[in-house]
């Protein structure tokens, strides 16, 4: 196969002159930190995705663990998740103590499946994690009934879903409480940053004092005086700058956007595989909008004559930034060395097998999209 000239990441993030000219207006601003841009950031994404608050973090991750300290999630919980995603959807459940159960997959979509959740649920279950895997929102009425007759959180880690729809709501609208991540290869960037969105005043409030040390403004600390201030849980510096919330509200302007021309350059990529005996293109369903974070595609060896391993090694030699998106989270050493036993979702780990990303980005055309699939002909 011919080599690019230059390199096609997988996924990458889009700065425009505006978004910088917003960084240094706030750079000459007297806030760096903890200044208005955060508050504004969060209410931009609160708006859009129609949810009534939002928190904004230091990055997904410490999102994701706020989450489960807003959900209580403690020493001998169970929470459920997926497999297929990025080890950070579980290893929150891990800094509160709590123990991961992992459920298997639907075939459709490639989400955790509701019915493989409701086999592993038992009277120590205290939340679920679905993911929004590739950017296709998880059947999340589904899960929020699973939630209400067993009394389950519900956090949905939509990394790769802001923008995303499902039944015409927006991704942030349903779910007790949804993350998103800014990283520079999600849907929009802030560097690093992440966000919880909420419609529930309790978890609001528990993820405000989880981002700033635990300290809060009590009764008590009000009568003391203006300067004094109390501790009452052990909380994290897990705040966003100003700098960065400056950078997502510019970025929210484009959002809709980098989506429309994600999902213009995943049509074109599912017609034309539709056309190769090569590779099986992602299944959509009907009811939901995917915000087209990957574009993650089945490999038949077989067809193809050469193992997947030799497939991203000649595309890799070739410039093209293709990833495998994920390792089963159990099978890492670290998840192996608690006892997880690999074999535990049967779907997930075939699927796994034949998974590969192709790049997919605002900034890439017609004649990117060809250039990767001329491979698979
Ligand atoms: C990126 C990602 C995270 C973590 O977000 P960071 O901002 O990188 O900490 C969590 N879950 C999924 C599925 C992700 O893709």
């Amino acid at each position: 196969m011919k080599k690019r000239t230059d390199f096609l990441p997988y996924s990458t993030q889009q700065i425009s002159d505006e978004d910088i000219k917003t960084v240094i207006e706030t750079l000459k601003s007297p806030y760096l930190t903890t200044g208005p841009k955060v508050s504004e950031f969060e209410k931009v994404v609160a708006d859009y995705v129609g949810a009534t608050y939002a928190v904004a973090f230091s990055n997904g991750t410490a999102a994701l663990h706020a989450a489960c300290y807003a959900a209580g999630i403690t020493q001998g919980d169970e929470v459920i998740t997926t497999p297929i995603t990025f080890a950070a959807s579980a290893n929150c459940v891990r800094y509160m103590g709590g123990e991961v159960i992992f459920a298997d997959i639907d075939e459709e979509t490639y989400n955790l499946d509701p019915k493989e959740v409701e086999k592993k649920i038992t009277s120590k279950t205290k939340a679920i994690i679905p993911v929004d895997f590739t950017g296709q929102p998880v059947d999340i009425d589904a899960f929020m009934e699973i939630g209400k007759k067993h009394n389950i959180v519900i956090i949905e880690d939509g990394a790769h879903s802001l923008g995303a729809s499902y039944k015409k709501r927006k991704v942030g609208a349903t779910a007790d409480m949804t993350m998103f991540s800014f990283h520079p290869v999600k849907p929009i960037t802030t560097g690093e940053g992440g966000m919880i969105v909420t419609n529930n005043r309790t978890y609001y409030e528990k993820l405000c004092l989880f981002r700033g040390h635990g300290i809060t403004q009590t009764a008590y600390a009000k009568e003391q005086g203006d300067w004094y201030y109390e501790m009452t849980d052990l909380g994290y510096n897990y705040r966003m700058t100003d700098i960065q919330a400056a950078l997502g509200i510019s970025q929210m302007n484009r959002l809709d956007e980098f989506i429309e021309k994600r999902q213009e350059l995943a049509n074109l990529y599912t017609e034309k595989i539709n056309q190769l005996p090569t590779l099986k293109a992602p299944n959509q369903l009907a009811d939901t909008k995917s915000g087209w974070h990957l574009y993650s595609v089945q490999l038949d060896e077989v067809a193809l004559g050469k193992t997947r391993k030799e497939v991203f090694e000649d595309l890799r030699n070739a410039n093209i930034g293709v990833h495998v998106h994920y390792i089963p989270v159990y099978w890492h050493p670290y998840y192996q060395e608690l006892g997880y036993k690999k074999g535990i979702c049967p779907k997930a780990e075939q699927w796994y097998e034949r998974a590969l990303t192709l790049p997919l980005h605002p900034q890439m055309n017609e004649a990117d999209v060809d250039f990767v699939l001329s491979y698979f002909k």
